[in-house]
């Protein structure tokens, strides 16, 4: 349900855009908080108090750097590096890095920003933080990826720790780049400090059920949605993007719980398959090969490649956009409902732009967003920290069941919360207002 701002928040969201020039998506992701808390600023009027607000929406810390690397030819690249530590309130900065050529200041503050929230509602002390480079990993041999991961943490090795900030992957970040940043930690600061990064492999310290965890986490989010609707997953029909970390563990836990997912995408546009897309194909096509999806069509004889096109005309009862931010426009929204859309849970971070979302809601689709539906990683990521922290190692279906359980609570939360203040079955609300009690209330018991 859209809401207006209050005069004073919509004095402190202009003031935010004007200090914080062509950040478009930073303001995009507090534009979006701002509103939705309004029913929680009503009821509380001392949530205004000590610049609360104004304290949240400006970083604790934001680092850039110059990251100079060389290619397999030996020529010199400069690219640039950022870390936001967003918030520390809960915890240390905890977030993942992003390497792709859309990485900006503002990007890495949106980022950060929903990490925020995210990260409180997993419960589990956990501050917010986010990191990446303009780096285009596209193309790039094995050998470039690790200079260019040992030059970005020759600088950033010096901003993070387990107690202070505890970066993951995103985007073109993925257990070969962590594994790479982690050798180079250990090589600069002669520690073997496993707790200073997380989604590492299982050889240097990594958790199980963490390469998992994002997509089915999303899933495990959408059953219990569509549980609340007395529906299952079973004999569903889903579309994703993407085709990723995020995608693949979605599509392999969507087609263990009876779903089929016919579609997914890449940058270069999405394949079709009706008697289901195969995860495991997708890791091959995607880690082993590092192809676009073209080759997919090449590997099963059943898909078809739609070059330059997003998935969205595939008719299907479930949509997950797993790909990046804005991915999915209005336009594809009325094109998803009139196909007969029930639910959509965002396997990115806002994915969906704020029209597609208003579409969504109008039409009574269930909507499950980013910052709730796909913090299973991050999740994980604190169990990899609790377990490095004991230098221990728990059991796959121990740590699943962990996720479940910490998805679930999340699912119940955002309903809970919702329903509290006036606005059931919007979890975009109960997600917001529910993360933001939550780390409102531990900056006023840390003070000023
Ligand atoms: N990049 C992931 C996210 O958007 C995971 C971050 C982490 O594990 O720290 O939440």
């Amino acid at each position: 349900v859209a809401m207006t701002l209050d005069a004073a928040t919509s004095a402190l969201y202009q003031d935010i855009v004007r200090r914080n020039p062509a950040e478009t998506e930073f303001h995009q992701a507090v534009t979006e908080v701002l509103h939705s808390i309004q029913p929680a600023l009503r009821r509380d009027p001392a949530l205004r108090d000590a610049r609360l607000l104004e304290r949240l929406c400006e970083p604790e810390r934001q680092t850039m750097f110059r990251v100079v690397w060389t290619d397999d030819s030996g020529a010199a690249h400069v690219n640039r590096g950022f870390r936001v530590g967003f918030s520390s309130a809960l915890g240390p900065y905890k977030g993942g890095l992003r390497f792709h050529p859309t990485v900006n200041l503002g990007v890495v503050k949106f980022l950060a920003f929903e990490q925020i929230f995210k990260n409180a509602l997993t419960g589990l002390g956990i501050g917010a933080g986010k990191g990446g480079a303009d780096f285009d990993p596209s193309g790039r041999s094995d050998g470039e990826v690790m200079r260019f991961c040992q030059a970005y943490m020759t600088e950033l090795y010096r901003h993070i720790g387990a107690q202070t900030d505890v970066p993951a992957g995103d985007i073109g970040v993925g257990s070969r780049e962590i594994g790479y940043l982690f050798g180079q930690y250990k090589r600069i600061t002669n520690r073997f400090e496993t707790g200073t990064l997380t989604g590492k492999d299982l050889d240097i310290g990594g958790s199980l059920v963490r390469p998992e965890a994002t997509g089915y986490g999303v899933v495990y989010f959408l059953e219990a949605m569509l549980a609340k609707r007395g529906q299952t997953l079973d004999g569903k029909t889903a579309v994703l993007s993407g085709s990723g970390n995020v995608a693949q563990h979605a599509i392999a836990k969507l087609q263990q719980m009876g779903a089929t997912v016919v579609a997914c995408s890449d940058s270069s546009g999405y394949v079709h398959d009706p008697e289901g897309i195969r995860p495991e194909v997708l890791a091959e096509v995607k880690q082993v090969r590092r192809r676009k999806l073209d080759a997919y069509a090449e590997l099963v004889p059943s898909a078809e490649y739609i070059p330059g096109k997003a998935p969205w005309n595939v008719p299907c009862d479930i949509a997950v956009p797993s790909a990046t931010q804005n991915e999915l426009t209005e336009a594809d929204a009325v094109t998803l409902v009139k196909n007969g859309l029930i639910a959509v849970a965002e396997g990115a971070n806002m994915p969906c732009t704020p029209q597609a979302l208003q579409v969504f809601q109008e039409a009574e689709v269930a909507f499950a967003p980013g910052k709730a539906a796909n913090a299973g990683g991050v999740a994980t990521s604190a169990l990899e920290m609790q377990q490095n922290a004991s230098r221990g190692r728990w059991a796959f279906a121990e740590t699943d069941e962990k996720l479940a359980a910490t998805m679930r609570d999340i699912h119940d939360t955002c309903l809970a919360t919702a329903d509290d203040y006036g606005q059931s079955g919007d979890y975009v609300t109960g997600a917001n207002i529910a993360g933001f009690l939550k780390v409102t209330s531990a900056m006023n018991t840390l003070g000023l």
